[in-house]
Order: structure tokens, then C-alpha cells, then sequence
């Protein structure tokens, strides 16, 4: 999957597209998801043109790596989910159902949040 300019979180990004922010810094923004699964539901993505973790872990400088994974932490906080228990994941390629080709965390708390996946024979 190579990077579109024009997917829907570069525009959110270049502000082309509202979305209800839940923290930014230099390298990062968390909003919260369009279509929650999950009492809350919040996306954290790097700034940069990443489409994936591979292509992410490979090209990102240390401080975007780090500012990332900061973000998700301070998420969990800003939500108030950090005690209650949260889940973080991100999908990659066709196989995980990734819908926006832009690298983002998935951060799901708020109440129980059953099985992490459901199992196919
Ligand atoms: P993926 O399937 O790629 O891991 O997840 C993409 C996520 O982006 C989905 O959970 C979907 O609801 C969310 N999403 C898609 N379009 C928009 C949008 O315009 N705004 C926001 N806030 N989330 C979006």
C-alpha cells in the first residue's frame, strides 16, 4: 500500500476535514474516531506520511517515534481510561482490514472490551 495524499487523515491533518481532537504536539494528533466501537474510541497518528508500522519503524526519526507512543499514553490519560484498562492496535494491509493508509493507533476503553479477536479456524 504506497501513501495517498489525499487520504481522509492527510486532509484531517492539512484541516480540510473537522475532527474532534483529543491532543496534538509536533509530530502527532489524537481524535477521536468517526464510528466508535467502543465507548471510546481514539485515533493516534503520526504527522508524517507513514502508511504503516513497517514503513513507520523504518523511516521515522526517533523523536516521532517516541512522540507517538507518548501520545497514546497521554490519550489514555486525557480520556480517563488509564486505570480502567484501554486497548491499543493498529491495522496493516489487506489482511487486518486497514481502511485509511495512513499509520494510526487505535485506542479503545470505556468499559469492557471482550475477546481480542475473534478466532477463525
Ligand atoms: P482502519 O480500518 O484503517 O484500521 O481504521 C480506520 C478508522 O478511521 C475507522 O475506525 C474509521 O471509523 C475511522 N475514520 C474513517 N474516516 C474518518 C473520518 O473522516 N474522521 C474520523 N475521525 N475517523 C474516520
Amino acid at each position: 500500500m504506497s501513501y495517498d495524499d489525499n487520504n481522509i487523515f492527510a486532509r484531517i491533518l492539512r484541516g480540510e476535514i473537522p475532527c474532534r481532537k483529543v491532543f496534538e504536539d509536533a509530530h502527532t494528533l489524537a481524535f477521536d474516531d468517526i464510528n466508535p466501537q467502543a465507548p471510546i474510541h481514539t485515533l493516534v497518528i503520526p504527522k508524517g506520511k507513514y502508511v504503516s508500522m513497517k514503513d513507520f519503524s523504518e523511516k521515522a526519526s526517533d523523536a516521532e517515534i517516541a512522540a507517538l507512543w507518548r501520545a497514546v499514553g497521554k490519550v489514555s490519560e486525557l480520556k480517563g481510561i488509564k486505570d480502567s484498562g484501554y486497548r491499543t492496535l493498529s491495522n496493516a494491509g489487506v489482511n487486518a482490514h486497514q481502511e485509511v493508509p495512513h499509520l494510526h493507533i487505535h485506542v479503545f476503553g470505556g468499559g469492557p472490551l471482550g475477546p481480542m479477536l475473534v478466532k477463525k479456524s
